[in-house]
Formats: structure tokens, C-alpha cells, sequence
């Protein structure tokens, strides 16, 4: 199974890759932890993304496809994988669309308030990279990542003034590729605000149709 997951920033597409990657057995590929990995280790390539991610833009379409063109070839998505991120822009999907053949396209649909709310709550696992939010899905422990313990993090492009410019920009880049699936007749849309069980179940039924 080749899936996208799309959705503005704290949609729930990192909460719920991570639950149909379990349940489907396929590789979870998310554009922005690849990112964040390359930013921590300050390499070229993180440290030319760093500022731009820091900022809520988007990082070059050229760099980034480069990034999924390698990744996809690894042994674990022989079986399928889930793009958590990827594609953000037009030109990306085009390109994309060059690599693989896509079976489905799900879009996480959120009004902008509900994922600003959320993406200031969001807090993650630096050691695992477990999801919590202090409104929807909190830590038994507060700060306590409950799968290793680990103490939990914020993202630094999570602060209200980055995420309401993550925001914007996806409406600005990443929308249209709402149009450009639905017309492909691949794209089914999920009600984000949903509790995270539920659009996981909604999930899991539109693929399974
Ligand atoms: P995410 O974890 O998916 O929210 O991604 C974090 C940040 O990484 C984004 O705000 C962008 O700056 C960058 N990024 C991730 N995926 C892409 C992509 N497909 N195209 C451009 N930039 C990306």
C-alpha cells in the first residue's frame, strides 16, 4: 500500500501514520522528522534547512525530493509506506507521481483555530518520537514520555507565531493538492476534529473499501 497522508500543521498526520503503519505493517516516511534528524546532527543539509523550518516555510522541492527519491528505495517500503509530509507542493506531487504509482491519498481536514489550539499543546519524544498534546493526548506523567520515559520536548516551529505561518503556508502551497488528488479520484477527506480513535477508524475504513 503507497498512501499520502495530507493535512495543515497538527492535523494528526504523525498521530495517526504512526497508528496505520502499525496496523498495515508499511514504513512510516515523515519528511519533517528526516528533516529535524538532519538539523540535530548539523549537517549541510540541516543546517541549510534549519532557518526555514524554524520559520514555518518550506524547504526546496529539489532537496526534498531528492530526500523521499533515496528513501523510498529502502528494503522496508518494499511492502508499502505512508508519506507523512511529502507532498507539500504541486511540483512535489508531480514528481512524486513520476516515482510510484499512489493507492490512496488520505486529507486529515481541520478548521485553522482547532490545529493552532493543538500545535501549541503538542509535545514529542525525543528518544522515540511518541506524540502527546497536553489537551487531546497527554502523557500519563506529565513531560514523561510513557513508552521509554524519556523526557518529552516542544517543537521549536510550534510556538504560536511559527505555527499560524505553517498554517498559512499550507493553505498557500500545500491545498492544492486537495484539488490535484480529487481530481485524480484517489483523495478521501477525514473529519480531523474527530476523537484521534475515530479518524483513525475512518481512516482504516476508506482504505479497506
Ligand atoms: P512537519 O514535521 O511535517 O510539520 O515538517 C516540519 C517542517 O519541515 C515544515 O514546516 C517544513 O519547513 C519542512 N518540511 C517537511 N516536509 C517538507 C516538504 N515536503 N517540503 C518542504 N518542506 C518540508
Amino acid at each position: 500500500m503507497k498512501l499520502v497522508l495530507i493535512g495543515a500543521p497538527a492535523a494528526g498526520k504523525g498521530t495517526q501514520a504512526a497508528r496505520l503503519v502499525e496496523h498495515y505493517g508499511i514504513a512510516h516516511i515523515s519528511t519533517g522528522d528526516m528533516l529535524r534528524e538532519e538539523v540535530a546532527k548539523g549537517t549541510e543539509l540541516g543546517n541549510e534547512a534549519k532557518s526555514i523550518m524554524a520559520a514555518g516555510g518550506l524547504v526546496s522541492d529539489e532537496l526534498i525530493i531528492a530526500i523521499v527519491q533515496e528513501r523510498i528505495k529502502k528494503d522496508d517500503c518494499a511492502k508499502g509506506f505512508i508519506l507523512d509530509g511529502f507532498p507539500r507542493t504541486v511540483v512535489q506531487a508531480e514528481k512524486l507521481e513520476e516515482m510510484v504509482k499512489l493507492d490512496h491519498v488520505v486529507y486529515i481536514s481541520a478548521p485553522d483555530e482547532v490545529m493552532l489550539e493543538r500545535l501549541t499543546a503538542r509535545e514529542s519524544c525525543p528518544k522515540c518520537g511518541a506524540i502527546y498534546n497536553k489537551l487531546s493526548l497527554p502523557a500519563k506523567v506529565a513531560g514523561i514520555c510513557d513508552k521509554c520515559g524519556e523526557g518529552l520536548t516542544q517543537r521549536k516551529d510550534d510556538t504560536p507565531e511559527a505555527g499560524k505561518k505553517r498554517i498559512q503556508t499550507f493553505h498557500d502551497q500545500s491545498e492544492p493538492l486537495v484539488d490535484y488528488y480529487g481530481k485524480k479520484g484517489i483523495l478521501f477527506e477525514v473529519d480531523g476534529t474527530q476523537a484521534i480513535d475515530d479518524i483513525t477508524k475512518a481512516i482504516i475504513a476508506g482504505l479497506d473499501k
